[in-house]
């Protein structure tokens, strides 16, 4: 059965204020300070963004629009939501279209294409196969397909780290250059076998049409707004830890709880991104953009409910299948290219991101008691 997105809307996703909260602002202002030198580039130029009512869609689009770019923003709202990008829609340099990005088309030109459609939770693409493997594939290759007959500055294709699968120990920190250890069969394929069809169609674009096209292997990223389609039910690990925390609820580790990722904060994943975009000179790369502090699972749930206040207790409970099968391991990226390059180097600590996500989480969650 075919389930629309409005069945993934929190009511707390809806109930979201129509102005960023003070955290957001403050930190899109400190995003644009750090992007200072690129501002040029920036200002008065045109951004189709895919997936730009998403998580890192929407802080990218809010960015844009600080700096004085311009923002077609399209998303088929299945991970997206509508209230990420509110405060945007009266802005006359933002344009808002809830549309697939598999058939989506724009007749006139822009100077930059970010892809960044996607369902990256695990729950959630569990329950959209179908889409996270289109927007890998169609997607990509519609919009590779305007920018081949649409010349652009450069064209930005967000891929994953779960592109190398499971990684063994003597490939973490994982560099680039490793291939990867992933099954094209199995309950993450959908999601980890449509961006390696994608970066494949990145570079056979640039080959045969010349696409300027720059890949990211994005690590897992975090802040407000990160899987607001149901966090508590479709949300990753982290965001999920978040509010079974601030509701004292036990946090459901998956199995021993020593499996590790490395949690890049939103403003750092923002400067890689653009950075990567907009820099001169770095056409038909794909780099890593996170990261490299690892922790454990169990290390996180530790300092979610210390750095909430919580009273919830962890509790270590079998996986579910698509965690049972293929979870990586240890993830954990090598970012010596993204420092060598991009002079790409991240700047918040864990513990400070953490604390501005749950609170960012708790105001939410206030916002949504009041106004119910
Ligand atoms: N995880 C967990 N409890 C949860 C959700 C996830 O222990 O309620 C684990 C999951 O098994 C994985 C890690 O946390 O090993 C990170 O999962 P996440 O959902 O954040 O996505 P991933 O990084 O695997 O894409």
């Amino acid at each position: 059965m075919f389930m629309g997105p409005e069945q993934f809307t929190s009511s707390i996703d809806v109930e979201i204020a129509t102005t960023p909260s003070r955290i957001i602002s403050h930190d899109i202002e400190m995003t644009a300070a750090r992007l200072s030198d690129l501002a040029p580039k920036i200002r008065d130029h045109k951004f189709l963004v895919s997936g730009g009512a998403g998580f890192i869609g929407s802080w990218f689009s809010d960015v844009a629009i600080t700096m004085g770019g311009s923002i077609i923003c399209v998303d088929n709202l299945i991970a997206g939501s509508q209230s990420n990008v509110d405060h945007l829609l009266a802005n006359p340099r933002f344009e808002f279209h809830q549309a697939d990005i598999t058939t989506f088309q724009l007749i006139e030109s822009v100077d930059y294409v970010v892809h960044m459609a996607s369902i990256a939770s695990p729950p959630l693409y569990q329950l959209f196969p179908l889409e996270t493997l289109d927007s890998g594939v169609i997607g990509v290759r519609n919009l590779l397909a305007y920018a081949s007959e649409h010349p652009v500055q450069s064209f930005l294709f967000t891929s994953t780290s779960e592109v190398y699968g499971n990684p063994p120990d003597e490939y973490i920190p994982t560099p680039e250059t490793f291939n990867g250890n992933v099954s094209s069969y199995g309950p993450r394929s959908m999601y980890d076998e449509s961006k390696r069809v994608g970066e494949a169609y990145c570079w056979a674009y640039a080959k045969e049409k010349n696409v300027p096209v720059r890949v990211a292997r994005i690590f897992n990223t975090y802040g407000p707004r990160v899987d607001s389609s149901n966090p508590s039910q479709y949300g990753r690990a982290l965001i999920k830890f978040i509010h079974q925390a601030l509701q004292n609820e036990p946090i459901t580790i998956y199995g021993d709880g020593q499996q590790t990722r490395s949690f890049c904060y939103i403003n750092d994943q923002l400067v890689g991104l653009y950075r990567l975009l907009l820099t001169e000179g770095v056409d038909e790369i794909v780099m890593n953009i996170g990261n490299d502090h690892e922790v454990t699972i169990a290390e996180l749930a530790e300092m979610i409910v210390e750095l909430s206040g919580s009273e919830s207790e962890i509790c270590y409970n079998s996986p579910p299948s698509y965690n049972v099968f293929d979870d990586p391991k240890r993830r954990k990226p090598d970012i010596e290219l993204a420092r060598s390059l991009l002079g790409f180097s991240p700047e918040v600590p864990l513990i400070e991101g953490l604390r501005k996500t749950i609170e960012w989480t708790r105001t939410t969650d206030f916002i949504h008691q009041k106004t119910v």
